[in-house]
């Protein structure tokens, strides 16, 4: 057998260039192959695949805990439907992909939209599906991919023309419940990107000009990077009664009287989370993977040379199987490559834990646990090994999560002056300033903001505030609001 060629962590730094970084994480660690030839579209390789599932799985486990039921819908939504309800055309027909005929250039009647979001397929379905207060709330969610043909340069998962996400489409019988719901969605969401996939984010209230077209208010995650550039995550929708109208999603009430639903919608980007998990957590050596979703969480790696080699191998055997009860266990024996070229591999790989087991451990009945993201070794004996992996494997999301809020406490900066936004914002900060209004009337200080930092107003938190100004930093009128301002990807 020939020797392979093993790679060596990434060959640019993280902190220097993160573009080239990203994109030769996802090629060592072999998540994803941009060779395929339509512009924007990936191939997913098994790496990425497995761990996507993962993640759509605790997803819908969680949806699904919380009373929601999955649908399939088509992927095809006639343009009637599309252009039916204004705003939402406006916002989105400039990404959709059209599908205009079949065959042999047999041409269709009516254009059809490759989804780009599903409301417009949906709701017209639960027109029928929806008859009485009895039928209320009613939950319903699906997962697949959505189109989008993004103008921008794309990056795989983290912004590409398809992309793999769950869709939540709610209704209530009155506002009150829909507004409960977004709370819901927004503990959904700490719940899965926060406990399960270590990341910290802020969610905002976006400003009414960049809101989602159709809906009354949008609130959504964002996760910062260390480049201080944020990354949208999911983000929920209050759609209110507008849709309900257009598309005549009605309920009798219990005194007799027909009335429109109120809609939420929530939409969770898994292949973008994954994007941006790997581009958080990740490091010089590789990806760095939370522990649940990791395709492999322990690997075995027997040190073999000449010594003692038969007994090393079926030590290492016997602690695989032993922790293959609990985990998903890898017992690496290839010989054509050397033990210091599996530790790269499975460090490119985001293995959470390496256990090594050479020639000195079998002597002294004893194993060390290599921890992946910050490379600290524990020497255990074999006995106790089962314990202290279940300790260190219970705690390891947790340690990843705090390590990123540690690193974004720091990133938000209070400005006073445009200038002083535009120079947060050049060292990698994400500004906070006062503003005068996020509906509509503040577009104009919006816009102002974006012509002269690069940054945009990302909206105002939903979770604890406790900075505030006098005067916003555009126009001078009183501040209503404390907005932050970031650049995004
Ligand atoms: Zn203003």
């Amino acid at each position: 057998m020939g020797k392979k060629k093993t790679p060596k962590g990434i060959g640019v730094k993280k902190e220097e260039n993160f573009s080239e970084w990203y994109s030769e994480l996802v090629k060592k660690a072999e998540l994803a192959d941009l060779r395929y030839n339509v512009k924007g579209f990936v191939c997913y390789r098994p790496w990425a695949a497995i761990t996507i599932k993962k993640m759509f799985d605790l997803f819908e486990e969680c949806l699904e805990r919380k009373g929601h039921l999955p649908i399939v819908m088509p992927s095809l939504i006639p343009e009637s439907n599309f252009k039916k309800e204004a705003e939402h055309v406006e916002g989105f027909t400039p990404e959709v992909f059209w599908v205009t005929e079949a065959g042999e250039s047999e041409k269709f009647e009516e254009k059809l939209a490759l989804r780009p979001t599903s409301e417009t397929a949906i709701y017209p379905m639960y027109s029928y599906w929806i008859r009485s207060y009895n039928d209320l709330p009613f939950k319903r969610y699906q997962a697949g991919q959505v189109w989008r043909y993004e103008g921008k340069s794309t990056r795989p998962f983290l912004r590409a023309r398809e992309f793999h996400w769950i869709e939540a489409h709610n209704v209530f019988a009155s506002k009150k419940e829909a507004l409960n719901q977004v709370k819901e969605d927004m503990e959904t969401t700490k719940e899965m990107l926060t406990d399960e996939f270590g990341l910290s984010f802020i969610f905002f209230e976006r400003p009414q000009w960049d809101k989602f077209s159709g809906a009354e208010s949008t609130y959504a995650a964002d996760a910062l990077m260390d480049s201080g550039r944020v990354i949208q995550l999911p983000s929920t929708h209050f759609i209110g009664q507008g849709f309900a109208k257009v598309f005549d999603v009605k309920f009798k009430d219990k005194d007799g009287k027909e009335k429109y639903g109120y809609i939420t919608c929530y939409g969770p980007a898994i292949s973008r989370i994954f994007g941006a998990m790997i581009a958080i957590h990740g490091d010089d050596q590789g990806l760095v993977l939370p522990f649940k979703i990791s395709p492999l969480q322990v690997v075995v790696v027997p040190i073999v040379y000449d010594e003692k080699k038969k007994e090393i191998l079926s030590k290492a055997e016997k602690i695989g199987e032993m922790l293959s009860y609990s985990y998903r266990v890898k017992v690496d024996e290839r010989d054509d490559i050397s033990p210091g070229e599996k530790f790269n591999i499975w460090e490119m790989k985001g293995v959470p834990f390496r256990i090594e087991i050479g020639p000195k451990d079998l002597e002294n009945n004893q194993a060390v646990i290599v921890r992946r993201y910050d490379g600290k070794k524990f020497f255990v004996g074999v006995k106790e090994l089962e314990g202290k992996l279940r300790k260190l494997s219970e705690a390891y999301t947790k340690e990843l999560r705090e390590l990123h809020q540690q690193r974004f406490e720091n990133l938000i900066e209070k400005c006073h002056s445009i200038d002083e936004v535009k120079k947060a914002i050049n060292r990698g900060k994400i500004a906070c300033a006062g503003f005068c209004s996020i509906d509509h009337d503040g577009e104009k200080c919006a816009e102002v903001i974006e012509k002269e930092t690069g940054g945009k107003v990302r909206g105002c938190r939903l979770d604890k505030e406790d900075i505030s100004f006098d005067k916003c930093i555009v126009c001078g009128k009183k501040a209503h609001k404390t907005v932050y301002i970031a650049k995004d990807y």
